[in-house]
Parts: C-alpha cells; sequence; structure tokens
C-alpha cells in the first residue's frame, strides 16, 4: 500500500495523537475505542502484515507494547488486556497498515466480557466514533503515566 493513501501513514489527526514512538514504531488511541484506553501500536513503515514486519520493527513494537501495559494500569486502572491484530479485508482488516491493538480491561468495564474478536474488531463500522478533543485528552492521561 502507498503511504499517500494510508490515513495512519497521512491524517492530520491521528499523527496528532501520538503518546509515544521509538525509532520504528508508534502508538495511538483509536477513534473508535471499544474501551476508554484503546490502543494501537503501529509500524512507521506501512506494511500490512505481521510477517512484512523486520526483526526490529517487531522488537520496536514489543517495546512500545511493555511500556503501554505499564502506563494503561495507571491511568486507567487496567487489570488484563486484550492483544489483537487483523490480517487481510476478510478477517476485517479494515486499513491496510499493521495494528496492534490493545485493550486495557478491568473487572467492571463495559466492554465485551468474553473473547469475540468478531464483537469488537470485525465490525469496525459499528462502533462510536469518539471525538478528536476526548481523545487528545486519553493521550494526555497516558502520557502523564508513563
Ligand atoms: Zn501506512
Amino acid at each position: 500500500m502507498s503511504q499517500k493513501l494510508c490515513v495512519y501513514c497521512t491524517n492530520i489527526d491521528i499523527k496528532n495523537r501520538e503518546i509515544i514512538s521509538n525509532d520504528l514504531a508508534w502508538v495511538f488511541p483509536t477513534n473508535i475505542p471499544v474501551v476508554p484506553g484503546h490502543i494501537l501500536i503501529v509500524p512507521k513503515r506501512c506494511v500490512t502484515k505481521y510477517e512484512d514486519l523486520s526483526s526490529e520493527e517487531k522488537k520496536a513494537i514489543e517495546e512500545l507494547r511493555v511500556k503501554m501495559i505499564h502506563a494503561l494500569k495507571k491511568a486507567f486502572g487496567a487489570e488484563g488486556f486484550n492483544y489483537a491484530w487483523n490480517e487481510n479485508k476478510m478477517a476485517g482488516q479494515s486499513i491496510p497498515h499493521f495494528h496492534l491493538h490493545v485493550l486495557p480491561r478491568k473487572e467492571s468495564d463495559e466492554g465485551i466480557t468474553e473473547y469475540e474478536p468478531r464483537k469488537f474488531l470485525y465490525r469496525p463500522g459499528s462502533r462510536e466514533i469518539t471525538e478528536e478533543k476526548e481523545l487528545q485528552k486519553v493521550c494526555e492521561v497516558i502520557k502523564e503515566s508513563l
């Protein structure tokens, strides 16, 4: 996929939502969260599949994941996490730029209590869109917890 056509590579609202980055990857909150603090970890290079990532990029994503779970525990009281990615259109990948979903979960949250990926990842259009202003607040809360 050309970077010119990819929203993760071109959308200024998404760029402005950056929480943290390293040399090869970065993190931002999705605008259609399942639970508060639902974030995406993406490689800077525009690749579609996990297999397309170099081992350095996989390491960079893992480094950010570890940092984020600590921040999400502090910021949202996360007691557990859902991790997921969709690969290819028929599996629900709506943006052809690899992205790891990280969902902070806790006992009382209003997200999905059973693991049914189709309910929260396969039909992203069925979720409500969060305003940019509110997403910026989410970024602030997480950044303060890093
Ligand atoms: Zn991209």
